[in-house]
């Protein structure tokens, strides 16, 4: 294992304040850095020697054993769940990194949690394992966070298609009143926070409100094993379950990794799985839609949920290209990343019209993800501009009336994930193919 380095920012809010100097040693659970503003405390994953404390990380080189004990966390009562989970620096570990115990904190006076099981990024399957494989602890903490927020029904939202995990949480549940299941079709994007709320509540929230808005929250199901691991031992969240998958010596299928070391680095992961099968085109760290592009020294962090491994990109000679941009699929930048990949040159660049930023210079919200507003009128603009390709970032149902135009406009057509959906043998983004309307089970179970 080569040197963990430790990101002092992993969560949304201020990084956070290092409490550990050079040469100090460690234990795995040991704290070492704390909150400045929002915020989570960080722990070191490992055994071993802090080797530097930089502006931006904690870099510690690991002892060749590392034993599974940990330092547990100490909070005043050892009965208050909201301070042990917020002792332990638990985030949403789905990829979003809002501070659990923030989140959970609220008074939901009857209302529901909701549990993100959407892993609606293709590739990706450990939150569906961990549903498999660890289901009576994530219930427990789906429990534990109702009890906190003082809501009265666990809504568990899974895609329908995850047909073993769903019958195992049928089984699971069968006898609590207070939880229920929620199919969601196999479109992309399911997991998005207000799509969970629609979906399970039929409400449709404003891109600037929290489902608080509806008396919910939405947790992501490895934040409630976080959860139920920092209630009932007291262990600090140091630790993240991935996927690793991609263009991969021993083939594409997904490799998945629970309680990888928080600061492990990407390249150690790859190896893990087979390493690298030579020649490649990027490696995504997150999901194919919403990941950035990586680096093999790249640390692993609380909230990375994949690793990816991609074929080459075609070469489009420098080509004009327009980008379409959804709220929900890569930014503008990360676009313009994977024009340059693809050797195109940027002529004229539209935003999905329901791709709206909630507040000047904030990240980019759907105003009802997943349903097409019609794309049409982007088509003609790209044309207009002189573009002979578009990539294009959108949903399921947005990529479809792509499709309904742009063909007749001789626009040929490519969709920022296609590399990947080629690695790993996943249909394109264009025609959908799936209903939208999924028929749920009686009561819900
Ligand atoms: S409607 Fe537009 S912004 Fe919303 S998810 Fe689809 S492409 Fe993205």
């Amino acid at each position: 294992m080569g040197n963990v380095q430790i990101l002092l920012r992993q969560h949304v809010g201020a990084p956070c304040a290092a409490i550990v100097q050079a040469g100090d040693e460690v234990k795995k659970g040991t704290k070492i850095a704390t909150p400045t503003g929002l915020g989570a405390n960080i722990f070191s994953s490992v055994y071993g020697v802090v080797e530097e404390v930089l502006e931006d990380r904690i870099v510690i080189r690991p002892d060749e054993e590392q034993k599974e004990e940990f330092v547990p966390i100490e909070v005043e009562d050892e009965n208050d769940k909201l301070a042990l989970v917020k002792e332990a620096g638990i985030v949403g570990m789905g990829g979003a990194g809002f501070p659990t115990g923030v989140k959970i904190g609220t008074d939901l006076k009857g209302g529901y949690v909701l549990v993100n099981a959407a892993e609606c990024e293709p590739g990706l399957r450990h939150n569906i394992m961990q549903l498999e494989e660890k289901t009576d602890i994530t219930i427990r903490g789906l429990k534990y966070c109702m009890e906190i927020s003082n809501a009265s029904k666990g809504i568990i939202a899974i895609k329908k298609k995850n047909e073993k995990a769903v019958q195992i949480l049928r089984d699971a549940i069968k006898d609590d009143d207070s939880l229920t299941i929620h199919l969601l079709p196999d479109i992309y994007p399911m997991g998005e926070e207000r799509a969970v709320v629609r979906e399970c509540l039929d409400k449709l929230l404003d891109p600037t409100q929290l489902p608080s808005a509806a008396d919910a929250v939405v947790i992501n199901c490895e934040t409630l094993l976080r959860i139920a691991e920092a209630i009932e031992e007291k262990k600090p969240c140091y630790s993240k379950n991935m996927t690793v998958i991609g263009k991969l010596n021993g083939g594409n299928e997904p490799h998945v990794y629970m309680d990888i070391p928080v600061g492990t680095s990407v390249g150690d992961m790859i190896e893990r799985a087979g390493g690298i099968e030579e020649p490649y085109g990027e490696i995504i760290m997150g999901g194919p839609f919403t990941g950035k592009s990586t680096t093999l020294d790249a640390p692993v962090t609380k909230t990375t949920g994949g690793i990816i491994v991609t074929i080459e990109f075609p070469d489009l000679h420098g080509a004009p290209v327009g980008l379409l941009v959804c709220a929900c699929g890569g930014s503008e930048d990360r676009m313009r990343e994977i024009c340059e990949k693809m050797n195109g040159k940027v002529v004229s660049v539209a935003r999905c019209k329901q791709a709206v930023e909630p507040k000047p210079g904030a990240a980019l919200k759907c105003e009802n993800p997943g349903n097409c507003p019609g794309q049409a009128q982007k088509c003609l603009q790209f044309k207009k501009d002189g573009a002979e390709y578009i990539i294009i970032g959108n949903c399921s149902d947005c990529s479809n009336t792509v499709m309904g135009s742009a063909p007749k406009m001789k626009l040929k057509t490519f969709h920022q994930t296609d590399h990947v959906m080629r690695t790993i043998g996943h249909s394109l983004y264009r025609r959908l193919t799936v209903s939208k309307q999924v028929d749920q089970l009686p009561n819900g179970k």
